[in-house]
């Protein structure tokens, strides 16, 4: 099951590219495997996953030491200051930064290390409360310049989690802003050459591809639901 609806997402990933003019080697599909047990992910890396998604640190941890050590690991989700110290150095790309409290401490860990870390600024583009980040986009450049003056810290591009939807097409505007925002003039120059747009998940990866995603978070359409009663 989980190979074919690899083999499916990546081929409406496709799709989407063709129908928007970009190549499909742009696009990552990240596998999001929190609540998942090993058994769900080694079928996934078997099928030819090499990124996978999780959002809590304790799973991440547990899992990391698990699996072949070629996979690329994402942080996607709210991460504590306390708890940095356990995953840094052994994520690909920390997509959740949130605050510049958040990045001074990863920061911190990274200069200890004397590492540099990937990391992504998630916004809030449509402000929902529910979810971490500002919509305030002046507070969104002034994290984004604030961030890129730290010196182990590698800012890669922006995240957003849009809102859970029926109609995917209701997404496709936050998807714009926030491309519009990294491709700003004004904010282009804090990226690098190639930046990161991680957005776009289950119910909305193929417009979110449309609208330049270089990452989505692919979970319930690989794996299944999930249910967090079992856990
Ligand atoms: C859980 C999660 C996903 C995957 O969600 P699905 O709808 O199951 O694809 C993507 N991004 C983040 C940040 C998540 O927490």
């Amino acid at each position: 099951m989980i190979s074919e609806n690899i083999k499916s997402v990546s081929e409406r990933i496709q799709e989407a590219c063709k129908k928007s003019g970009r190549n499909p080697e742009e696009v990552t599909l990240i596998s999001v495997s929190k609540t998942k047990p090993l058994e769900m992910l080694k079928e996934a890396y078997a099928a030819g996953s090499r990124d996978f998604g999780e959002n809590k640190v304790q799973e991440l941890c547990d899992k990391i030491p698990e699996m072949p050590e070629d996979v690329r690991w994402h942080m996607i989700g709210h991460l504590q200051t306390n708890k940095i110290k356990y995953i840094i150095g052994r994520t690909a790309l920390i997509h959740s930064v949130d605050t510049l409290h958040l990045a001074e401490a990863i920061e911190k860990e990274a200069t200890k290390r004397e590492i540099t870390a990937d990391i992504l600024v998630e916004v809030n583009v449509a402000g929902e409360d529910s979810k971490f980040g500002t919509s305030d986009m002046e507070a969104n450049k002034e994290l984004i310049r604030s961030i890129s003056e730290l010196q182990h810290l590698r800012l890669c591009g922006l995240m957003t989690i849009a809102p859970y939807t029926d109609d995917p097409e209701t997404n496709r505007p936050y998807f714009r802003t926030l491309r519009e925002l990294l491709y700003s003039d004004e904010m282009r120059g804090f990226f690098p050459e190639r930046p990161v747009l991680s957005m776009g998940m289950s119910g909305d990866y193929e417009i979110a591809v449309e609208e330049g995603a270089t990452h989505v978070r692919v979970g319930t359409g690989i794996f299944g639901e999930r249910d967090y009663s079992v856990k």
